[in-house]
């Protein structure tokens, strides 16, 4: 193909790409990060239009030290907008290191854009080395999207290598550099190069909408109050439990915090509130980090215990009971005395359905009410 035709295809399809980021940046201008992608796209429009306009009569200033600039400043942008896209916490201290460090490469390139070879070499490197630091920061981000993270972070890489044999060509052809400052056989590189930078553009805010996605599909699942899993998606998480495990020991466990209109009554329902939260708390807290709790109900809770016998089971119960009872004897300067109540059943998954078994721990729940709260029962299942 003829290469000009297809650099001038390239930097039209970059500008299309920065026009549609700056388009999702004004619809979403919480996310910074479509803004520096965006950004990141002009700068490689301008840097590489300026690169390929070596071979005219334009000031070396500008088609090497600008350009050269705008290129490095294109990987630092998109390394930036992940670092906002994925909240790293960078310390001042590493922020000013960062600082520090693109400020050299940046003075470099201004004390050596006449001499051809020093300064591509330089660019390439610097490259090389933001593009590595995309994929590290890309490994280490929240978002586990198997092919999309992958994909991109083969493209950081790739990037990275391709700039790095940029590089080490400058060195091995330093005498014959050709007037754009690259050997002959680099124009391959710069073209990959090209490409994958556009690559990269796209790939970019699909990211974002996984983010996003993910962001909603977990505030689905939890509970507004308390942060534990709400209704269904405990419900949903114990068929799970059912399917995967049917013959591990299992406790199941109603949990009902007494009188608790009288709380409501008494202190005003934002106490009310709080102790449901505060209860949450000291229940997951009580709990291993494979058992499952949810809040089932207003001021109901429902657990699993997973792989556990019933003298265990009880004790845990009853640990639930008295932590409770001996932590939350205020809530915040009201003196509360916050008690729960619980039915419980021990059982193994295949014999019984889940329904079967939670329905028989609300039953000893109501046992428990009756027999003076601030207790535990034990409950009977009934066979499938
Ligand atoms: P028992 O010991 O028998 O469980 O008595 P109780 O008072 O706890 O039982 P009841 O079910 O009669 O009362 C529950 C109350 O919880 C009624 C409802 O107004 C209140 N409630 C339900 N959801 C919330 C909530 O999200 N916040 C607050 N503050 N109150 C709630
Ligand atoms: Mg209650
Ligand atoms: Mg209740």
């Amino acid at each position: 193909m003829h290469l000009p035709t297809l650099v001038i295809m390239t930097l039209v399809t970059n500008v299309l790409i920065g026009f549609y980021l700056s388009v999702l940046y004004r619809r979403k201008p919480k996310d910074k990060c479509f803004k520096l992608w965006a950004l990141s796209c002009g700068s490689f429009v301008i840097g590489a239009a300026l690169a390929s306009s070596r071979s005219y009569n334009i000031p070396e200033f500008f088609t090497f030290f600008v350009a050269d600039f705008l290129l490095i400043l294109t990987p630092t942008l998109i390394l930036l907008g992940l670092i906002q896209f994925s909240r790293f916490r960078y310390t001042k201290r590493k922020r000013k290191q960062y600082f520090a460090a693109f400020s050299t490469v940046v003075v470099l390139l201004l004390a050596t854009f006449q001499h051809h070879q020093l300064v591509s070499f330089i660019a390439a490197l610097a490259t090389a080395s933001l593009f590595g630091l995309c994929a590290y920061l890309l490994h280490k981000s929240v978002i586990n999207e198997p092919i999309l993270t992958r994909t991109l972070k083969t493209i950081f890489i790739v990037h990275s290598a391709v700039m790095l044999i940029q590089a080490i060509l400058i060195i091995i052809n330093w005498g014959t550099i050709n007037q754009n400052g690259l050997p002959e056989s680099s124009i391959y590189t710069l073209l990959s190069h090209i490409l994958l930078t556009t690559l990269t553009a796209l790939l970019l805010p699909w990211l974002c909408f996984l983010k996003l996605e993910r962001q909603l599909t977990l505030k689905s699942q939890r509970d507004g109050l308390t942060k534990l899993a709400n209704r269904e998606y405990f419900f949903s998480q114990v068929a799970r439990y059912w399917q995967e495990y049917p013959s591990l020991p299992t406790a199941v466990m109603m949990i009902d915090i007494d009188l608790f209109k009288n709380i409501n009554d008494n202190f005003g329902h934002a106490t009310g509130d709080r102790t449901i939260k505060l209860v949450a708390q000291v229940l997951s807290k009580q709990l291993r980090s494979n058992d499952i709790i949810g809040r089932v109900g207003g001021e109901e809770y429902a657990a699993l215990l997973v792989d556990i016998d019933q003298h265990t089971a009880f004790k845990i119960a009853q640990r639930l009971c008295e932590q409770v009872a001996k932590q939350l004897r205020f809530i915040g300067k009201d003196e509360v005395e916050v008690t729960i109540s619980i039915g419980m059943a021990q059982l193994k998954p295949a014999n019984y359905s889940y329904e079967a078994a939670l329905k028989a721990a609300d039953v000893a729940l109501y046992a428990s009410k009756e027999s003076g709260r601030n207790t535990v029962s034990i409950g009977k299942i009934k066979e499938n």
